[in-house]
């Protein structure tokens, strides 16, 4: 069976991924920032035969030549799955903490297979509504033609832009390395939006945390829910295998995915947990205003279904899944 390296092994997103990887029979190696870090991975999946999961330490992907030994391997690789990158809930200096990694990590990482690991086929690439959106000029419909024009000037001066820039020059970057360097591997590009699912970790991701307040009572009083911000989303499950099959099918290739479920708000996501958990409905915003636009965006998310055959869970099915792991956790 063929084998796998993971980038930010213990990532939300990579976390599920890996189960996914795991339960279709691949071998896999983890990257992680720590050997702590990737001890607990394999304490987590102390199941799995022998030989079938390992880790490697890469502890900054923005180091010049941070994946040079990771990629390299025996049994050699045949894919690579680039989910690093930092989607912090607040960061100090937009350059460094946002833009050097992205831009670097993904860089670093298709200079490494292409120097030291030929057996690699493909890489796919955790890239993000992100780097999708325009809010200048939204499009009626956003496809994976739609790209963010924001600029490297916009991403450094205005901190909401940061993150959104560090996605789309990512991805650009990775794009372009493509074109320009003719690698012996194809790449697929993974563009979501805002990713709720089971918690698997001990620590809690960023997009879940507006769940968590809702479960916790933090709005409970308010009429005014915080702003929605993105009005799409996707569950982490079908996300996650939205990756695997994207290394799976052959026609993927050199294609971008808008992974997405269809449209959200804060408003139809505390209603969902209320009908999935009444026994948490004193802690819920009792009659929230929805701020979701009369005029919303489209979105097309046909080339999911057709290309990787990947169908979307419901809203309500997985916040039913979410807050049952979130309850678990955090009450
Ligand atoms: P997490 O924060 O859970 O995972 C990010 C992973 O990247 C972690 O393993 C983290 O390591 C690692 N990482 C970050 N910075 C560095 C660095 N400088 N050096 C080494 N490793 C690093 O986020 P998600 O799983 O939610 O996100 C994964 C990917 O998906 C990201 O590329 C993100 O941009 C993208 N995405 C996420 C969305 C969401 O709603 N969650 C939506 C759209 C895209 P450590 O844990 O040790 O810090």
């Amino acid at each position: 069976m063929a084998k796998v390296l993971l980038t930010g092994g213990t990532g939300f997103i990579a976390s599920h991924i890996l189960n996914v990887l795991l339960e279709r029979g691949y071998s896999v190696t983890a990257t992680v920032r720590s050997i702590t870090k990737g001890e607990t991975i394999l304490a987590s999946h102390n199941n799995i035969p022998n030989g079938k999961l390992s880790y490697v330490v890469v502890p900054d992907i923005a180091a010049e030549g941070a994946f040079d030994l990771a990629v390299q391997s025996t049994p050699p690789f045949d894919y690579v799955i680039h989910t690093a990158s930092p989607f912090p809930d607040s960061f100090i200096d937009p350059v460094k903490d946002l833009l050097n990694p992205a831009i670097n990590g993904t860089t670093g990482i298709l200079k490494g297979i292409k120097a030291h690991a030929p057996s690699v086929k493909r890489v796919v690439i955790t890239s993000s509504f992100a780097a999708i959106v325009n809010t200048a000029s939204p499009p009626k419909v956003y496809d994976e033609t739609s790209w963010n024009p924001v600029t490297w000037d916009e991403a450094v001066a205005d901190r909401s832009l940061a993150y959104r820039g560090s996605k789309t020059f990512a991805e650009k970057v990775a794009w372009e390395f493509i074109e320009k360097e003719s690698p012996g591997f194809d790449l697929v590009a993974i563009n979501p939006p805002l990713v709720y699912g089971p918690n698997t970790l001990n620590s809690l991701n960023t997009s879940n945390q507006r769940i968590r307040d809702f479960i916790q009572g933090k709005h409970a009083t308010a009429n005014e829910l915080p702003p929605t911000g993105t009005f799409l989303w996707v569950d982490v499950r079908d996300l996650a295998l939205a990756h695997v099959r994207a290394i799976e099918v052959p026609e993927a290739g050199g294609n971008r995915f808008f992974v997405t479920a269809g449209h959200c708000s804060n408003k139809r996501i505390v209603d969902a947990i209320r009908e999935t958990h009444p026994e948490l409905a004193l802690r819920l915003p009792r009659d929230p205003v929805d701020d979701f636009p009369g005029r919303c965006y489209g979105f097309d998310n046909g080339r999911v279904g057709r290309v990787l055959g990947v169908e979307f869970r419901s809203l309500r099915e997985c916040m039913r899944d979410t807050v049952s792991s979130l309850v678990a956790y955090i009450l």
